[in-house]
């Protein structure tokens, strides 16, 4: 138990499994919380002043299976394994427990098991640090270090944020497995991710030494420009890694920053957490992978295929070159179809080599590790053999494909080794023997010569036995305390004592045991052969272990290896001339012909639904800059959130560099997209839909520019009318006037068409809808016009409300609308449509700005509050603040609130 409480005071917040031979034992409270999470049986083992000591295990060789559900339930583990083999009681054999040390931290950030990880998604642990604040443009701010892991590849960046919104959008991005981060830094959806409380963070200078150190650097500079703030959260990524790793660093990639973005990420298409959840782009919303965008589009055929596909959806660029590289590389494949349906056929089952070379580099590699190497460097020669067929040179490829094609064969030598290496069949576990090829090493094959000629020594002196003893059934077996032993039927023990030269060891009810000195003799001499065997074999083994990992291709050619199941599956997807090559630019161009919403398209025509009825209607989508924002109107049920969403997965998927379900696609590059579709309701945190709807309409307002595209479903929904139809007024002409943005606005506001006529770039369209023998038909149709009616009470009908009901509605809806219609003139805040555009670059006619007097006076109370002399530095900024948000509280009519409620 001294043991066991210097160990767990290593890691007192990890539950610590205990090895005690073939089980990993637990203890005490730990023992409490694995019982009851596992729901295995707790017992009892000894006692600890007085009171018994709680206990459960679990054996050695389900071990990972409980480990997998203990990380998913949030846990830590720390293994502590024997550190010397099982001693045999003797004479001069010391006594005690054997020694145990801490050999790994498994966490759900450091992961390298097959078995507990995801083959087609990254394994991130990321640790987060505070910089010091900057002055910023408007504020103090202080940025935020990001670094991340994939232990199980050796994937290592960072980036340098500005701050809580770009740290939420690269949460939603990366979706991290464990984050580690300072103490009160908020994490949003991912609290839950958060790892142990962490120290605090090294010293910027200090973090960039010992950051460098493990690469062989002197510098961080030898790796490009990092912040002090990313160079502290790398120092911190890295040292948790370490320790987790009992002091072995894991083959890592040098740290690469992602440079330095103010508003989000540097290079990357903005998203904000609400509009990923709004996209479910790797995940549908219930968290199920099958109705994603991702499973729409990917037809890889590999774990790291599936990887590079997931990461370049959950993270699309802005740079046109790289967008542009990647196209040409699927297309070149689809104008080849059979040089990319060979490529298929190369890549289908090769290994996952990055996750294998994870594994032997932190020394948890096995016989089948090396065996993907093998296989898998056997698979990217077959793929460069694709790629030289005699139509395609170099040249002729488009750099990326070319690119690839100079890394795939750069290791032949170590595959030539591995392939002779390696038996055919690999046992799972190098203890189980077997692993390397007869022939390949001489004193293995000598070692295991002498084990196997013993093996039949037993077999020779068990016939002659059989003969001198006179007991035909006696057999010679191995027992596990004993070695070596004749064992007979409890009837022929008699017969054996009668010969001097055994000596009885054990009897059991049915059967005696005796031992010879040749025998005991024998089995030393077979203990030590097959030690000797296996000693060699670890020898040979991790001498080839060495050379794999000292071969400085591998990773690349891993990563050429995923580009091309990416490419062969985009290409896959265009030859089904659905989707198509969109052309990007750097203006501010929409225009989507015969666009499709994938996953709404997918679930229609799956086997079995697909009908006339059931096909999917594409819809053109033109922003064009004198157009640039969209009015839809139309009832429930008629397509107006799958046209906003195809809109926004349009953009995912074109600056993700993929193919597009449409016939055509110019877009030119946009910066940030908002995506606002569907209730979000936020109850569990205490917001009402209507704030939740209007804090994320502010992040739109505050963020959104000429470059970004907005698609927002009702806005103002969750309120009165009228308070509802001024919001959505308002926040229109902002987005058109202000933001200037590529907009498609859906609202049941049909008065907002009228607005048509005094904003130019906004064009009003509705879904087409057909009334058909006093039914409803939705024809999914985009077309020109404002809706006339909102159908719905007609839909109340189609969801089953009860038929009195829906006729009831109708009657009240015919008197309603006879009751407003008479007090025409429409609504007097129309009488004013055009006078009030609120914002920065508001449009030079349509601005009028000017203030009333209950503004001035607002002003003047508050400037005759100020006491210059009397105020510190700090007051003096709060007052400017105040000054300021008066000034633009005037000037914006969507702000309901009164100045006097700012003081
Ligand atoms: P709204 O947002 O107007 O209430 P939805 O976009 O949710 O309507 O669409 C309702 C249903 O109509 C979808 O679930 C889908 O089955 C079908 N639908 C939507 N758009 C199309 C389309 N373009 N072609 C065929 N069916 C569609």
């Amino acid at each position: 138990m001294a043991q066991w409480f210097a160990l767990k005071a290593r890691h007192p917040d990890a539950l610590l499994f205990f090895r005690m031979g073939d089980f990993y034992e637990l203890f005490f409270a730990d023992a409490e919380a694995a019982a009851a999470a596992l729901d295995i049986s707790l017992t009892a083992r000894g006692r600890h002043r007085g009171e018994p000591i709680a206990m459960c295990g679990v054996p050695v060789h389900a071990a990972q299976a409980y480990l997998a559900r203990l990380i998913r339930r949030g846990f830590r583990v720390a293994v502590a394994e024997q550190t010397e083999p099982a001693r045999k009681p003797g004479p001069g054999v010391p006594k005690g427990p054997l020694s145990r040390d801490i050999v790994r931290l498994v966490t759900a950030g450091t992961l390298t098991e097959d078995e507990l990880l995801e083959p087609g998604r990254p394994s991130l642990l990321l640790a987060l640090a505070e910089g010091p604040a900057r002055r910023g443009a408007t504020r103090f701010a202080a940025p935020i270090g990001a670094a991340w892991i994939d232990v199980s590849t050796g994937l290592f960046e960072t980036v340098s944020l500005a701050g809580p919104g770009a740290l939420a959008e690269l949460l939603g991005r990366l979706d991290p497995a464990e984050i580690l981060s300072p103490e009160g830094m908020a994490l949003g959806d991912f609290e839950s991710r958060r790892g142990p409380s962490q120290i605090p963070p090294p010293a910027p200078a200090a973090a960039r030494a010992r950051l460098a150190e493990p690469f062989g650097a002197a510098s961080l500079d030898a790796f490009g420009t990092f912040s002090d703030e990313e160079a502290m959260a790398g120092l911190v990524v890295l040292d948790y890694v370490r320790d987790s790793q009992a002091g072995q660093l894991p083959r890592l990639s040098r740290p690469s920053s992602q440079g330095n973005g103010e508003a989000g990420e540097a290079g990357r298409l903005g998203l904000d957490p609400a509009t990923r959840a709004s996209l479910e782009l790797l995940r549908s919303r219930d968290g199920s992978t099958e109705h994603s965008l991702f499973a729409c589009v990917s037809h890889t055929v590999t774990a790291p295929g599936s990887r590079m596909l997931a990461s370049w959806i959950a993270g699309p660029i802005t740079d046109l070159g790289r967008i542009v590289a990647r196209q040409d590389a699927w297309s070149f494949l689809a104008g080849e179809q059979p040089c990319s349906a060979l490529l298929r056929l190369a890549l289908r089952g090769a290994p996952d080599i990055a996750r294998a070379l994870g594994r032997l580099s932190v020394g948890r590699g096995q016989p089948r590790d090396l065996g993907a190497l093998r296989d898998g460097l056997f698979a990217a020669r077959e793929a460069a053999s694709v790629l030289d067929q005699p139509v395609h040179s170099l040249a002729t490829l488009p750099v990326l494909l070319s690119r690839a094609r100079i890394c795939l064969d750069a290791a032949q030598a170590l595959e030539q080794r591995l392939d002779q290496a390696l038996a055919a069949d690999l046992p799972a576990r190098l203890d189980d023997g077997g692993a390397i090829a007869a022939g390949f090493d001489g004193e293995l094959d000598a070692e295991r010569a002498l084990r196997d000629d013993s093996r039949r020594v037993i077999a020779a002196l068990q016939m002659q036995y059989a003969q001198r003893f006179g007991v035909a059934s006696l057999k010679i077996r191995h027992h596990a305390q004993l070695g070596y032993v004749i064992e007979v039927p409890v009837s022929a023990a008699a017969q054996m004592k009668t010969h001097g030269s055994v000596v009885l060891r054990q009897g059991t009810a049915s059967s005696a045991r005796f031992s010879t000195d040749e025998l005991a003799d024998l089995d030393r001499r077979i203990g030590e052969a097959a030690e000797r065997t296996a000693r060699r074999e670890r020898l040979v083994f991790a001498s080839l272990v060495a050379e794999a990992l000292a071969q400085p291709d591998l990773p690349a050619i891993a990563e050429a290896l995923a580009l091309l199941d990416v490419a062969q599956s985009c290409a896959t997807l265009a030859a089904t001339g659905r989707w198509c090559r969109p052309t990007l630019s750097d203006d501010a161009a929409f225009c989507l012909t015969a666009a499709r919403h994938p996953v709404v398209e997918a679930a229609l025509t799956r086997p079995g639904r697909a009908s006339a009825e059931n096909r999917f209607t594409p819809n053109a989508c033109d922003l064009s800059p004198d157009r640039r924002m969209m009015l839809l109107t139309g009832p429930n049920m008629a397509g107006k959130s799958t046209f906003l969403r195809q809109t926004a997965l349009a953009v995912i998927l074109a600056q993700a560099g993929l193919p597009l379900p449409a016939d055509a696609a110019r877009i030119g590059l946009v910066d940030r997209l908002f995506s606002r579709v569907g209730a979000s309701d936020d109850l569990a945190r205490g917001r009402s839909t209507f704030m939740v709807e209007m804090i994320e309409t502010a992040a739109i307002l505050n963020l959104a520019g000429p470059r970004s595209l907005v698609v927002v479903d009702e806005i103002g929904r969750g309120t009165s009318t009228l308070d509802g139809l001024a919001i959505a007024w308002a926040v229109l002409e902002s987005l058109h006037g202000a933001q200037r943005c590529r907009t498609i606005f859906a609202t049941h506001f049909h008065e907002l068409g009228e607005l048509a006529e005094t904003l130019p770039g906004l064009s009003p369209h509705t879904m087409s809808v057909r009334e058909w023998k006093g039914q409803v038909v939705f024809r999914h149709e985009v077309v020109k016009g404002v809706a006339g009616r909102s159908w719905g009470v007609h839909v109340a009908r189609l969801a089953g409300v009860p038929e009195p009901v829906v006729r009831r509605a109708g009657r009240l809806l015919a008197s309603l609308e006879k009751t407003r219609a008479a007090s025409k003139p429409p609504l007097p805040l129309f009488a004013a449509a055009g006078s009030a555009v609120p914002g920065r670059d508001a449009e030079p006619d349509t601005e009028t700005s000017t203030f009333d007097p209950s503004e001035i006076a607002a002003l003047r109370i508050a400037m005759d509050a100020i006491e210059p002399d009397q105020l510190t530095p700090r007051e003096a900024l709060d007052a400017l603040y105040r000054l300021k948000s008066i000034f633009a509280a005037s000037h914006d009519v969507a702000v309901a609130s009164s100045v006097d409620t700012l003081f």
